[in-house]
């Protein structure tokens, strides 16, 4: 006769519900399209049903109208769900959607994945580069843009803003009408432009130049690149397609000058595509495109793990460039953020705060969540208008890229 063991009899806590009473639930979604007089800007807002108000900004791709769309169509997904399921929230959202996102769901998805993590600050009562870890650094470095049309504008602008307490610039290698001109003409002015900024700044300031995507041969942008590095660039941003991964690589092979990359690449698997084949020295991801702040924290891992260095794309404004310093301030690899003095542009009023550097670097915010609102009136007086980057051409008639 055996032992008798009464048998153990567990009893497990009913699981909680993951939505339902007691949680915050997310009950809308509000698209905001606006114009500052040069292109459109898409703002969202995020509401609960605690009143706290999570704010957004999808990149405005060209077709903002597709972005708009796809906002509206998954706004249903959202609705009715716990607003600090970001993770769960966002690959359902993915998952459901079964394509490989294109241009305007990685778009939509990122600006309400900004509306949630500033939820989950708000709440939290912490800015959101503390809920990611903490400050990795007291302030972040920023490159500013040079617009000069010829290479003395170039050097004057530069001279102005180095006054301004600016460190670092990023220019075109390229005059007005470059895609018109003998491919000779444009090597020639890619390293007058340079040496111009670089003879009238001195050593001290960092100098960048963004090809923009403009070339289909690593050939050509290997020519910029040997004109231009005499005036030792910081990066040269964009020298073939960005899809052409092993044409970057290429480049970055047989280039002394270090290769940055990737503002138009979204999503985790493309930056490990970029990142394994040795494509960038500094990858260049825009938390309004990429897929958001959780979608870019692990892109920057990603890069930490093979010592590559981020410097995000900036170029829509305020709350881009908000956003963008929270990220800065907690990756270890951070290299230097883009910014173009939004703080002055007509566009600042469609924000409640004109964040403006201190000598060429950002101070860290101390509100919770983001620490910036829409201004909603400003946005309402200001509505959209068609727009577009318009139709560079070659000598030859076709089409050149923008
Ligand atoms: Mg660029």
């Amino acid at each position: 006769m055996g032992l008798y063991c009464a048998p153990v009899v567990r009893t497990l806590p009913e699981p909680g519900p993951l939505q339902g009473e007691g949680f915050m639930k997310i009950t809308e979604i509000r698209t905001y399209h606006a114009h500052d007089g040069a292109r459109n800007s898409v703002f969202l807002q995020v509401l609960t049903d605690d009143g706290i108000t999570g704010v957004g900004m999808p990149y405005s791709i060209g077709p903002d109208e597709g972005v708009l769309g796809v906002i509206e169509n998954m706004t249903p997904w959202f609705v009715g769900q716990d607003p600090s399921r970001i993770e769960w929230l966002l690959r359902r959202a993915k998952n459901t959607m079964r394509f490989p996102l294109g241009p305007a769901a990685w778009s939509a998805l990122s600006g309400i994945d900004h509306a949630l993590w500033d939820i989950a600050g708000k709440v939290a009562g912490m800015p959101l580069y503390r809920l990611f870890g903490g400050a990795t650094r007291d302030r972040v470095r920023v490159y500013h843009g040079l617009s000069g049309a010829t290479p003395e504008e170039c050097a004057a602008e530069a001279v102005r803003l180095a006054a301004d307490g600016y460190t670092a610039f990023k220019m075109s290698p390229y005059p007005p009408g470059w895609s018109e001109m003998p491919w000779r003409a444009v090597v020639r002015a890619a390293g007058a432009r340079t040496a111009a900024v670089r003879t009238a700044i001195g050593e001290g300031p960092d100098i960048a130049i963004d090809v923009h995507a403009t070339l289909r041969e690593p050939a050509k942008a290997a020519e910029i690149i040997r004109a231009v590095a005499p005036s030792r660039m910081m990066f040269v941003e964009e020298p073939v397609r960005p899809d052409a991964v092993e044409s970057t690589a290429r480049l970055r092979r047989e280039s002394r000058t270090p290769i940055a990359t990737g503002e138009n690449l979204a999503g985790i698997h493309r930056f490990a595509e970029l990142i394994d084949a040795g494509g960038a020295d500094i990858i260049q991801p825009d938390v309004l495109y990429c897929g958001g702040f959780l979608e870019m924290r692990k892109i920057a891992a990603l890069a930490e793990a093979r010592y590559v260095t981020v410097a995000p794309h900036n170029p829509l404004g305020l709350l881009s460039t908000a956003l963008s310093v929270h990220l800065a301030a907690s990756i270890p690899n951070f290299a230097i953020l883009e910014f173009h003095s939004d703080h002055l542009k007509p566009k600042a009023q469609f924000v409640d705060r004109a964040w403006a550097p201190v000598d060429g670097h950002f101070e860290l915010p101390e509100a919770p969540g983001i620490g910036m609102e829409l201004n909603l009136d400003a946005i309402a007086a200001n509505p959209a208008r068609h727009w577009n980057r318009g139709f560079p051409t070659h000598d030859d008639g076709s089409p050149a890229f923008i």
